[in-house]
């Protein structure tokens, strides 16, 4: 570290102070040889040395090689005057102090030697004494001249290298005088809040502090004011002007006080303080993302589950105080997952983060909505005057969300289900409350989607044994308790069973025979569906193969697939591969899938549909007319049966004719589909389906679902008379 064009202080720093008269050296110059000769035996003393010569070319010639203490030097000498060594000296700057010798009386000579830098004049003939207190008292002014340089030195470097540390360092460094007005700054006050050092001298510090940090800066300084022993170190916020003048901008320092205390009345009395500032505005700001990040989400920026708990807890302690009342919300993003697996990440990032803005703008300030993950999230609503006001919001929510949302893919209609628990009838606590709000956001999952419902502690118990299903499902296809039963479709035409509908059950060790409804939905929300949809398929598959072998070749098998199944890139690779294992006919298979899942094609469904088709498998469209009934989609999609709803099945008892049921057949007829109507349990159904221009039935009329072994014995008989 070296300042340009000087010496390093460091070197000036280690430079030894000479001990005063230790050692001299004395030049002796004088053309009387004896005098010459006895002077170092005269001033003879410890330390001393001797050079002689005897004209002033020798002295300068001698000089120019080597320096000396002290120089006895001759007035008169035969090549000059002493004068002219001593001008010689002055030129060359040279430090040698010099005593005079000389037999001239004049005044003048020793005013000239004395103005010329001699330090003494000694005046021929002396006495012996009189120069020896001249050589000693000479050598002793220029050995402590010589110390105090030195000294002067080493202090002047010392100063230069604290001013250069103190003016170089990174850290603000300041004084204040004792009535905390700034008295010193170093250059660093520029770079840090912008202004220029002498604007700030003679300014109060507290004028740098941003209101809210004052009190407390107040304070410390007051306090060592009263203490001037305590230092004291805190963190404030100073101003920084903006360029338009207007201040809003502040920096975070640490900063140190040190009591300045001053040296009159022993020492004791405060005059000020040593101030030093750290900026860690950075580190302030990094503290403040992490902990930005430890409570909020990363895509949304919303609050997040630990953030959400906090303020919900909060708010149950003033609601608790004031006996007042508040609301959970559990909002939960219908099918979003078909989003996120059809049209990928990045898509349904898009779309949460949409679904996020219209959700907050929703609410009403002082709401917290946050993002547990996911496709859910919470609103909590702080002060309810009644539910009604949190059913106020759930409606605007679900409206809010109508508009579609423009996807890079095109238009996405994204719907909610929407569970609400209020304090204190729901619950008392945040878990309780949020556990509430996703049951009944469950409802209404499980009740068709999109729409709210208030928690019910009767939903609680639904809760509990669908966790239980959830559970045992798990194992249920390991623990063979799935078995598939067969009901006929027969031909009232040809007066046979001209194809078997394969119907899932779950023998449950404790709850006995459970029907599709209640576990299928379960089984697709856990992700349990593709596996059993593959059972299903192998199982109906080999079923088939088995009536195959013992000569029912005609026969039909129908099989349901769940909405998620088609979520599925290989669903069509893998229906094939199982019909190929067990060498059946491609249009012996029919996949049934229901009316809802052609409306959204997200995953595709057309195209998939599409392939089975083109591979020769049969696909019907279950339950027919409960949907939305768009005719659009039939157009699209190349299915190969219709299946009436056996809700217009039932609806025609003791009707001749049905208005629905003429539109569907007119549309199966104009289409060229294959009509099959499900549900029939009277002759006078049959009776009046047939007329209707229906052929293929199923029902309880004909047969009830039954295992594989009844079912067989079904085939072969000839079906109830219509
Ligand atoms: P679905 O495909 O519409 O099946 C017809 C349902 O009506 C069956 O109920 C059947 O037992 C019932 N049924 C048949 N004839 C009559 C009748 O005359 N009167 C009345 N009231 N009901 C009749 P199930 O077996 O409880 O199945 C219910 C639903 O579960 C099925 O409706 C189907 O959507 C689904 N499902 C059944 N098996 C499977 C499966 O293996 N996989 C999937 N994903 N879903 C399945
Ligand atoms: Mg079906
Ligand atoms: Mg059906």
């Amino acid at each position: 570290m070296v300042i340009p064009g000087e010496a390093p202080f460091y070197s000036q720093l280690s430079e030894p102070v000479s001990d005063t008269g230790a050692v001299a050296r004395i030049l002796v110059v004088d053309d009387d040889a004896a005098l010459r000769r006895s002077l170092p035996h005269v001033l003879a003393q410890e330390g001393r040395s001797f050079e002689l010569c005897g004209s002033v070319a020798e002295a300068i010639a001698l000089l120019e090689r080597e320096g000396f203490d002290l120089i006895l030097l001759d007035y008169r000498l035969p090549d000059g005057t002493g004068l002219a060594v001593l001008d010689w000296l002055s030129n060359a700057g040279r430090e040698e102090s010099i005593i005079v010798i000389s037999g001239e009386d004049a005044i003048d000579a020793a005013v000239g030697a004395l103005r010329r830098g001699a330090d003494d004049f000694v005046r021929k003939p002396y006495h012996v004494a009189q120069l020896q207190r001249a050589v000693q008292s000479t050598l002793h002014k220029s050995a402590l001249e010589r110390a105090n340089k030195v000294m002067g030195d080493k202090l002047r470097a010392s100063e230069r290298l604290h001013r250069y540390l103190v003016e170089s360092s990174p850290d603000l460094i300041f004084t204040l005088d004792a009535q905390a007005r700034f008295s010193y700054l170093n250059p660093r006050i520029e770079g840090l809040l912008g202004y220029q050092r002498n604007q700030l001298l003679k300014r109060p510090f507290l004028s740098l502090v941003m209101p809210e940090d004052l009190d407390r800066i107040q304070s410390l300084l007051k306090a060592q004011h009263e203490n001037p022993a305590a230092s004291f170190s805190v963190e404030l916020r100073l101003r920084r002007p903006s360029p338009d003048g207007g201040g809003t901008g502040f920096i975070t320092v640490a900063m140190q006080g040190i009591p300045m205390l001053g040296r009159d009345s022993g020492g004791g009395r405060y005059v000020g303080l040593y101030g030093v500032a750290r900026d860690i505005s950075d580190r302030k700001r990094a503290e403040e993302i992490i902990s930005f990040q430890a409570y909020h989400d990363q895509l949304t920026r919303l609050p997040n589950r630990v953030l959400f708990k906090d303020r919900l807890e909060l708010a149950i302690a003033q609601a608790q105080r004031r006996s007042g009342s508040l609301a959970v919300m559990f909002v939960d993003v219908d099918r979003f997952k078909l989003v996120n697996d059809t049209y990928g990440h990045a898509e349904g990032d898009t779309l949460l983060r949409g679904i996020a803005t219209r959700l907050s703008n929703s609410l009403r300030r002082g709401d917290t909505l946050a993002r547990l993950g996911g496709d859910e999230f919470t609103i909590l609503l702080p002060d309810i005057s009644s539910p009604e006001d949190a059913e106020v919001i759930a409606r605007k929510i679900l409206s809010a969300l109508e508009e579609p949302f423009a996807l890079d893919h095109g238009n996405f209609r994204a719907t909610a289900s929407v569970g609400i628990a209020i304090y204190p009838q729901d619950g008392q606590t945040a878990e309780a409350l949020t556990q509430h709000a996703d049951i009944a956001m469950y409802q209404v999952k499980r009740s068709g989607k999109n729409g709210f419902r208030f928690f019910a502690p009767e939903l609680n118990t639904h809760h509990q044994s669908r966790i239980a299903i959830e559970n045992d499902l798990r194992h249920a296809i390991d623990r063979n308790q799935l078995e598939l039963y067969y009901q006929p479709q027969i031909s009232l035409s040809r007066q046979r069973v001209v194809g078997m509908e394969a119907l899932l059950r779950w023998n449950h060790p404790e709850n006995g025979l459970i029907g599709p409804d209640a576990f299928i939905p379960v089984a697709e929300e856990v992700g349990l569906i593709g596996d059993i949809s593959r059972w299903v398929l192998e199982s109906a598959c080999r079923q088939l193969a088995s009536w195959r072998r013992n000569g029912f070749n005609d026969l039909k098998m129908s099989l349901n697939l769940a909405p998620h199944d088609f979520d599925r890139e290989d669903i069509v690779g893998m229906v094939t591969d199982c019909i190929a294992r067990y060498e059946l006919p491609a249009d012996k298979v029919e996949l049934e899938i229901t009316e809802s899942m052609m409306m959204q094609d997200t995953a595709g469904v057309a195209a998939k549909v599409r392939e089975l088709r083109k591979a020769g498998i049969g696909v019907a469209i279950d339950d027919f007319g409960t949907g939305y009934s768009a005719l659009a989609y039939l157009q699209k999609l190349p299915v190969s049966v219709l299946k009436i709803d056996r809700s217009f099945v039932r609806d025609l008892d003791g009707l001749m004719t049905n208005p629905i049921i003429s539109a569907i057949t007119g549309i199966a007829k104009g289409f060229g589909l294959e009509l099959i109507a499900e549900g029939v349990e009277h002759a006078q159904q049959a009776k009046t389906l047939r007329t209707l221009g229906c052929d293929i039935m199923q029902g309880y009329y004909f047969a009830r679902p039954a295992q594989a072994g009844d079912a067989g014995a079904l085939i072969s008989m000839a079906p109830r008379a219509v």
